[in-house]
């Protein structure tokens, strides 16, 4: 698959409109309304709009791919639910004109939740928490071929673009293709240039990041596992599969994702994690599970065989494997 494939293509236009749309809704609600966070609502909108029109494009290109995706129509349907409905209905004919809600609910319905020899993982909001905050969250779209990823596309509409001006322009596009390298691109999906981890072998030059939500990662492990390896420098926590385009482009050193004490027994989904990966490692970083077990995208929707997530340069991974089982 190269650059100019039909798939590249739709991936890059896909993730390109759903950023629009769903920062058209983020802009709209930053004006605090209270309705944000009594029901969740306005994610919602963001969340069903998002994977709309991307399941919509998908399917105009490649009617017979499967694809895997995070919510359904059905809550949506729903009689209480019709103002939501109607709200996705609206923010989606911004973009695609006369679009009725039975087409946004079809358009939705396209994504199933079983896994088969060549599927898309998508997941429209990736980081809902972030997104609410207003800090970051990713749209996440990855190619599964026979249990490996061949192209991943992560948007993230609110990440800065230049790593030495965290507070210029905002929004940009990851793509990767396997054998071909990781890329970032501007949020209009040009000016593309490749994208490298960092090189640093020394642990204690490391720089860490992990999830805001202490929820879904086991904050206290990673800061005993930064002392053992002298790691002194602070952490940067990150919502979202941004955390693997921050770390492709050598901004960061290493990803942790421990389970949390919380939910130990977690297990991941796949589209949390399929573009991420192909991302880091096509930028020559590697992705295991905490075990050193490569990352399961062929079981079905939640990796099973897998225990939390380890991503690193390459260069620390066998030492971070080593320091995190002692
Ligand atoms: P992050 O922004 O990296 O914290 O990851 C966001 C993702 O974490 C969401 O898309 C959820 O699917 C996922 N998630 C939810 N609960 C957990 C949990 N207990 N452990 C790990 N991940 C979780
Ligand atoms: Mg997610």
């Amino acid at each position: 698959m190269d650059q100019n494939s039909p798939e590249v293509m739709t991936a890059i236009q896909a993730a390109i409109k759903a950023s629009a749309l769903c920062e058209k809704i983020r802009m709209d609600l930053a004006g605090g309304e209270s309705l944000l966070k009594s029901d969740r609502s306005p994610v919602t909108i963001a969340d069903y709009g998002s994977q709309a029109m991307i399941c919509k494009l998908i399917k105009e290109r490649f009617p017979n791919d499967t694809i895997v995706a995070e919510e359904d129509s059905k809550e949506l349907r729903r009689p209480g639910r019709s103002k939501i409905l109607e709200r996705v209905t609206d923010y989606i004919n911004a973009f695609i004109p006369d679009s009725s809600s039975e087409e946004v609910c079809s358009w939705i319905d396209f994504g199933s939740n079983s896994v088969s020899g060549r599927f898309w993982a998508l997941d429209p909001i990736d980081g809902t928490k972030g997104f609410l905050r207003g800090d970051q969250y990713a749209i996440a779209l990855a190619l599964i071929e026979k249990g490996r990823v061949k192209l991943g596309i992560l948007a993230c509409p609110n990440l800065y673009a230049d790593i030495h001006h965290p507070f210029g322009e905002k929004g940009c596009l990851f793509l990767a293709l396997k054998g071909n390298g990781s890329f970032q691109m501007d949020r209009w999906g040009v000016n593309k240039g490749p994208i490298f981890v960092s090189k640093v072998t020394n642990p204690s030059e490391a720089v860490i990041t992990e999830s805001v939500e202490p929820d879904h990662a086991d904050h206290l492990t990673h800061q005993r596992l930064a002392r053992k390896l002298n790691i002194s420098k602070p952490f940067l926590r990150m919502d979202s599969q941004a955390k693997y385009g921050i770390l492709a482009r050598g901004e960061v050193t290493l990803y942790l994702r421990v389970p949390s004490s919380a939910e130990p027994g977690y297990k991941e989904n796949i589209w949390d994690h399929a573009a991420g990966s192909i991302i880091a490692e096509e930028a020559g970083g590697r992705v295991t599970d905490v075990m050193g077990r490569p990352l399961d995208f062929s079981s079905g929707i939640k990796m099973e065989k897998n225990h939390g997530i380890l991503v690193s340069n390459g260069i620390l991974h066998e030492v971070v494997l080593k320091a995190l089982k002692m």
